[in-house]
């Protein structure tokens, strides 16, 4: 059984000297490696190792050096590209194709974002028309990344992209159960040829998270993951005034209104919902519906789920693998279930795996319609392949309705006029709303509000997040 037991710090390889843990594999359902962790002692080391390549130098890089230090990354990862998706495949259950055109190319999309951003970039600025006075970003320090395990690559090239860009060192912890793609960005890090201790890697599970982040070295921790231990990292990194970014869950509205293309609304709403096998923070899991197009909504998406291919990962032309574990599985039927008890209509799935499929952590794409917000398959994020539907009478509703959740991530319009597209974006208690089926623009803001957390990543907004504005008055006569 494959073992992976490196980590990465201040440049070399060693071997990791803390826990190890079963890698189970979705589909299989077999343990297929294992991974050794880091120690905590390992974890501090690789901390140290940052701080020391900041104060050797590194946090005095100038944008040239910065820049020409994510190109080689950009380049190094795309000379990995195939590897990184087939790892990402095997190890969270993405359909190859999709962990090559979604997964691999979203992580390299929003590197060549953070390097546009990096271009115009201004470091060093008047701060009124008196140039006694002048405004400095400088990098934070030391950058922790606690990452998870649904975006294996693109979710840690989000946040080493901007750390790198800004000036920072950093210390990755990805994930435990995809830290077989780091190992492999780890050698495009590697192989991108960066002073020593500015990218470090270690492994390990929540034990060595916490470790990171009452790290008093650490300067940032960037942070995406479930709600609740974003709560547990806010009030941990509090004890030290350590900044914080935090993208965490999500319950996301999908608007359509009587004017909308419905079969095509209802086409990318079911593939923006079933993305990933659900695993998504920003998946558009709430369809809301205008009553005069309600029942024919219902029709097409039954029709559509059912069209929606689950396979094993390898093969080309699935839509969606498994769950990424039992565990996860076990939540979603556990939701499943009690939609059905709460009396919505099923109308398309269900509980159990896809007949075709013997084993592996499968769900049914699953889609409830009348689905009312007392029912816990509105209001929790479930992540997974299920989809609920509500109707509403009005604007005002569908605006009441999409914002009737504690989360605040992302929001979708469906709608022919642009007024009233307009006046829900402004409505939308979310910090991304995209319009008809637009994308997101790579270098965009990502984050949100309330419990999908603050802070924001990509682009310029991303560099930012790893600096500090100085003020510096007084001009030297
Ligand atoms: P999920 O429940 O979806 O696996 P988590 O939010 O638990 O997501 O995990 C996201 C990342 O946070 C992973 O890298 C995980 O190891 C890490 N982590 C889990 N618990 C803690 C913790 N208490 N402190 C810091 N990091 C943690």
């Amino acid at each position: 059984m494959a073992v992976f037991d490196q980590i990465f710090i201040a440049g070399a390889w060693q071997p990791a000297s803390g826990q190890s843990l079963a890698l189970i594999n979705p589909d299989t359902e077999a343990q297929e490696a294992q991974l050794v962790c880091a120690s905590p002692d390992q974890c501090a080391e690789a901390v140290a190792a940052a701080r020391r390549a900041f104060d050797a130098g590194w946090g005095q890089a100038d944008l040239a050096t910065r820049r020409a230090a994510l190109e080689r990354v950009i380049t190094q990862i795309e000379a990995r590209a195939e590897e990184l998706a087939q790892t990402i495949s095997t190890e969270i259950g993405a359909p190859i194709d999709f962990a090559r055109k979604g997964q691999v190319a979203a992580g390299l999309a929003h590197l060549r974002a953070t390097l546009v951003a990096l271009d115009g970039l201004v470091e060093d600025c008047p701060l009124t028309n008196h140039p006694e006075h002048r405004l400095r970003y400088e990098p934070l320090g030391v950058a922790a990344l606690i990452t998870p395990w649904n975006w294996p690559l693109n979710q840690v090239a989000l946040k080493l992209g901007g750390a790198l860009a800004a000036g920072c060192c950093m210390v990755l912890k990805p994930s435990e159960l995809s830290s077989r793609t780091a190992l492999v960005l780890a050698e495009a890090m590697e192989a991108a040829d960066l002073p020593p201790g500015v990218f470090n890697l270690i492994t390990g599970a929540g034990d060595i998270g916490a470790a990171l982040v009452q790290n008093r070295d650490v300067d940032i921790v960037s942070f995406t993951g479930s709600t609740r231990t974003g709560r547990f990292i806010a009030a941990e990194a509090a004890q030290n005034m350590t900044r914080t970014v935090l993208e965490l869950g999500g319950k996301s509205p999908n608007i359509l209104f009587e004017d909308c293309d419905l079969p095509l609304a209802i086409t990318q709403g079911l593939a923006h919902c079933f993305r990933n096998a659900g695993q998504s923070c920003n998946a558009a899991s709430r369809m809301l519906v205008a009553r005069d197009i309600y029942e024919r909504a219902v029709a097409l998406a039954a029709e559509g789920a059912a069209q929606t291919r689950v396979d094993r990962p390898a093969l080309p032309g699935a839509h969606i693998g498994p769950q990424i574990t039992a565990l996860q599985y076990a939540r979603v039927q556990d939701y499943v279930s009690q939609g059905l008890a709460e009396g919505a209509r099923l109308i398309a799935g269900g509980p159990g795996r896809p007949d075709h499929l013997d084993h592996g952590f499968y769900s049914r794409p699953t889609v409830f319609a009348d689905v009312t917000p007392d029912m816990a398959i509105f209001t929790d994020e479930i992540f997974g392949p299920v989809l609920t539907m509500t109707p509403f009478d009005s604007e005002e509703e569908a605006i009441a309705l999409a914002n009737q959740t504690e989360y605040g991530l992302a929001g979708y319009i469906q709608t022919a006029d642009p007024a009233r597209a307009d006046r829900v974006a402004r409505a939308l208690r979310v910090g991304m709303v995209q319009i008809n089926g637009q994308s997101r623009e790579n270098g965009a803001p990502f984050g949100g509000r309330g419990l999908s957390g603050y802070g924001r990543e990509a682009g310029l907004f991303g560099i930012r997040a790893f600096q500090d504005a100085k003020s510096i008055s007084g001009a030297v006569a």
